[in-house]
């Protein structure tokens, strides 16, 4: 049987969606790859279908016992041969299976990786046909990823000890630079074809707005969006309370979600919320798994979340119908603040081996420095995200806030020197903040306490307004010509294309809105 047959007779579809055909092609080329797709996207497909075509067996490499018995389950039921081989057997299930497997009546093994390396399950391997092993939720291998599996790092050792390299498929749903050359090398991909695709929610609208009174911004988005149904995210519950009263107390038929209420108050929310008793829903992020309403039209993000997958997971619930939808983003430096404490008392880590601490540490202000750009660029929003899952945007998406604006591109190449030169002048010691009060030449006792309003640039920008400095020196920042250090104190410090600004070798230059911080055609 050829694919489109497989499909069709095994799975019932009649045609290939997204990236599944050019996987399935690469992998019986005999090529490595490795899919890039969201979840739901369909990945089981690429090697499930392959693995009826190749001769001999496919290993499927999976971190959940659920997960297998679920695949196991379907795949039986549509009349392929599959095993599943985990701890959830007992010692003579597994060996009953395993001789089954010898006599070659699997195609499909699921297997978990913390087998892969034990003596029973090696001799088999080593004497059966091994055509390929697929690794599902492959950023498991990753310590950069949110779910690490230690038993990941053994599958290549187990693939060296083959008498044959079979053909390595690797699929995963997160993929951001990070995750990915930790994929390609820990999983020892060879010459491998990296397709990433299906990001992209082209009907979603998004935007990042700075309003001084966010809850007056929320509630003037939900007055012009009457009888729509849509999410507030909210970073704290204490902030869900507030905002679901306020809410409530303005007249809005809102509910909420958060982890500190009763089980029972939750699933009555959740279903107020779904069968559009209370189309608004004000949540933290506990709200949304397993969620499919389709009619969301908004969310709405009361504060910065975390980094950019807890972003596009939560603003992905908008428009699950493919009708266009909104995602706007409130955005206060405070959020910045509230995050690093997050992330600095997270008690998750506390488990970890301080040195692994200190690397998730690391990582997570890494993820919140980009969520944090996301919240400050100029250029198309959608084209940051996509760019950030690894999958090439257009630049110009049409349909994002930026996008929308129009801007001028302006020089700033003095500002921009006088900036840096503040930095260096003080000795690469302070915080944003300093730096912009000292160019502006605020006179506060912090600054005279620094000797700030004795440093050579105090007060050289006094005339441009507070705004637009912050603008530039984000700016600076997003294209490194600063950098900020990942401390619980953030410090600006020089780079390289530092020198280049204050030597005159580099002019900068920056998109900026004409009309600040505001959408198109909306009254605030
Ligand atoms: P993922 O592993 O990427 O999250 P799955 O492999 O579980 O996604 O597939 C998600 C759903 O999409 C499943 O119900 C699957 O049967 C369905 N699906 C997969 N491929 C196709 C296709 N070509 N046409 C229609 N439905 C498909
Ligand atoms: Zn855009």
């Amino acid at each position: 049987m050829n694919k489109y047959e497989i499909l069709k007779t095994y799975f019932g579809y009649d045609s290939f969606r997204g990236a599944q055909e050019i996987l399935i092609d690469q992998i019986l080329s005999g090529r490595d790859v490795l899919g890039i797709m969201p979840t739901g996207a369909g990945k089981s497909l690429c090697y499930q279908i392959p693995a009826l075509m190749l001769d001999g067996i496919t290993l499927v490499i999976s971190p959940l016992i659920s997960l297998m018995k679920d695949q196991v389950g379907s795949l039986n039921q549509a009349g392929i041969h599959a095993a599943y081989l985990n701890s959830s057997l007992t010692p003579g299930q597994y060996r009953k299976a395993l001789s089954y497997a010898r006599q070659g009546r699997y195609p499909i093994i699921y297997v978990a990786p913390e087998r892969l390396l034990t003596p029973e399950f090696l001799d088999f391997a080593r004497n059966a046909r091994i055509s390929m092993v697929a690794v599902d939720e492959a950023h498991c291998v990753s310590q950069w990823g949110q779910d690490f599996r230690p038993g990941y790092l053994r599958i290549a050792d187990f693939i060296r000890e083959l008498p044959a390299r079979p053909v390595v498929s690797a699929f995963t749903a997160t993929a951001t630079r990070e995750v990915r050359d930790d994929i390609l090398e820990l999983l020892d991909l060879r010459d491998p074809a990296v397709t990433s695709t299906g990001f992209d929610r082209g009907n979603l609208y998004f935007a990042v707005e700075t309003p001084r009174d966010r809850y007056g911004a929320v509630k003037g988005y939900i007055e012009e969006h009457s009888g729509e149904s849509g999410i507030v995210y909210c970073l704290t519950r204490k902030q869900v309370d507030e905002v679901c009263g306020h809410l409530i107390r303005d007249g809005f038929p809102a509910t909420r979600y958060h982890a500190g209420l009763s089980d029972e108050e939750r699933r009555k929310n959740q279903e107020d919320f779904i069968y559009d008793r209370a189309p608004l829903m004000v949540a933290t992020n506990a709200f949304g798994m397993g969620i499919d309403k389709s009619n969301v039209r908004f969310v709405l993000h009361y504060g910065m979340p975390k980094n950019i997958e807890s972003y596009y997971q939560e603003a992905g619930r908008a428009g699950r119908d493919g009708e266009p939808a909104e995602c706007i983003l409130y955005y206060s430096g405070q959020d910045v603040i509230t995050n690093r404490l997050f992330i600095e008392n997270n008690r998750d880590n506390l488990e970890l081996d301080p040195e692994t601490a200190e690397l998730v540490r690391g990582r997570d202000l890494d993820r919140l420095k980009k969520m944090t750009f996301y919240c400050c660029t100029n250029e198309c929003l959608r084209d940051y995200i996509l760019r950030y899952f690894g999958e090439y945007g257009s630049n110009y998406c049409g349909n994002c806030a930026n996008c929308r604006k129009e801007f001028e591109t302006a020089e700033v190449t003095e500002a921009a020197r006088i900036m840096i030169g503040c930095v260096k002048a003080c000795g690469q010691r302070y915080g944003i903040n300093v730096i912009l009060d000292t160019v502006r030449g605020a006179e506060t006792e912090k600054l005279r306490q620094y000797r700030m309003t004795e440093n050579p640039c105090f007060g050289s920008l006094s005339r441009v307004p507070a705004y637009r400095l912050r603008q530039i020196m984000n700016h600076l920042l997003l294209n490194g010509y600063l950098e900020t250090t990942d401390g619980s104190y953030s410090v600006v410090k020089l780079t390289e294309r530092s020198e280049d600004v204050l030597c005159g070798a580099e002019t900068v230059t920056m998109k900026m809105a004409k009309e600040p911080e505001r959408r198109p055609g909306k009254a605030r």
